[in-house]
């Protein structure tokens, strides 16, 4: 049994008053069967480790693979575990499009999370033109591929993958659920291949691109979608709650 995973990932946004005012409307916000995770910009880390309720987790949008050193402008994965962070977005397609993230600095990301005890939440996913040329299965299946490279079963069984077609990210054109689930049941395919199907029952596997509250329950009724990562609609404390309860 897979528990859904709704993680807000609030990308360069929200100053430090603007991150008090949201907690505050969370603050009494109760969850249950369901995680929900803030992925916030690393200024907004020690607001959320001192004032956000327990029921909501701390994530990162980014860690570096050492544990410090000569690497300026990066975040080692001590730094947030400092701050009480749990997850992290590890090759977010703005990573990869934007910062040069390739497959390789996401698989030393992903090893970093793990050996400090950080859940890392991997992205992956097509651009318009690999999907529009039949491309989207061997894209994700390398990306997914790449990124697991030397780790055990057992850190695969607690991965989270997001599957976010890149051509629905930010622009309020989702996939169909119908769509996005085969993809998903596609990557966990790729993982029973990689490992084998027990570990592949265990991964969650999250959609990402234009998830709102209405289009939530939706998704998280597919069979093999297990919950989302969500820019926009996660920036309003309303909304965040309402994409939470719909899950
Ligand atoms: C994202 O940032 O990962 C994302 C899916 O954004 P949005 O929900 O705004 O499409």
């Amino acid at each position: 049994m897979r528990t859904p995973i709704i993680a807000g990932n609030w990308k360069m946004n929200k100053n430090r008053a603007e991150t008090k005012s949201f907690i505050e409307q969370v603050k009494d916000f109760s969850v249950d069967g369901v995680e929900a995770v803030l992925c916030v910009p690393y200024t907004d880390l020690a607001i959320l480790k001192d004032s956000l309720p327990s029921q909501i987790k701390i994530g990162a949008q980014n860690i570096h693979w050492a544990d410090n050193g000569a690497f300026t402008g990066e975040i080692s994965p001590l730094m947030l575990k400092e701050l009480d962070v749990q997850y992290v977005i590890i090759g977010h397609s703005e990573r990869r499009e934007m910062f040069g993230e390739t497959d390789e600095t996401v698989n030393k990301r992903v090893h970093a999370a793990y050996k400090h005890g950080i859940t890392p939440i991997v992205c992956v996913g097509e651009k318009l033109e690999e999907r529009e040329a039949g491309k989207t299965k061997e894209i994700v299946k390398e990306q997914t591929e790449k990124a697991l490279v030397g780790l055990s079963s057992e850190q695969v069984k607690q991965l989270v993958i997001a599957y976010e077609p890149i051509w629905a990210i930010g622009t309020g054109k989702s996939s169909s659920a119908e769509d996005a689930n085969e993809v998903i049941s596609y990557i966990r395919s790729v993982v029973a291949d990689q490992y084998d199907q027990q570990v592949a029952n265990e991964v969650r596997i999250q959609y990402g691109g234009s998830v709102k509250p209405e289009n939530i329950v939706s998704f998280l009724a597919q069979s093999d979608i297990d919950g989302a990562l969500v820019g926009g609609a996660s920036l309003e404390p309303n909304s965040f709650m309402a994409l939470v309860k719909g899950a």
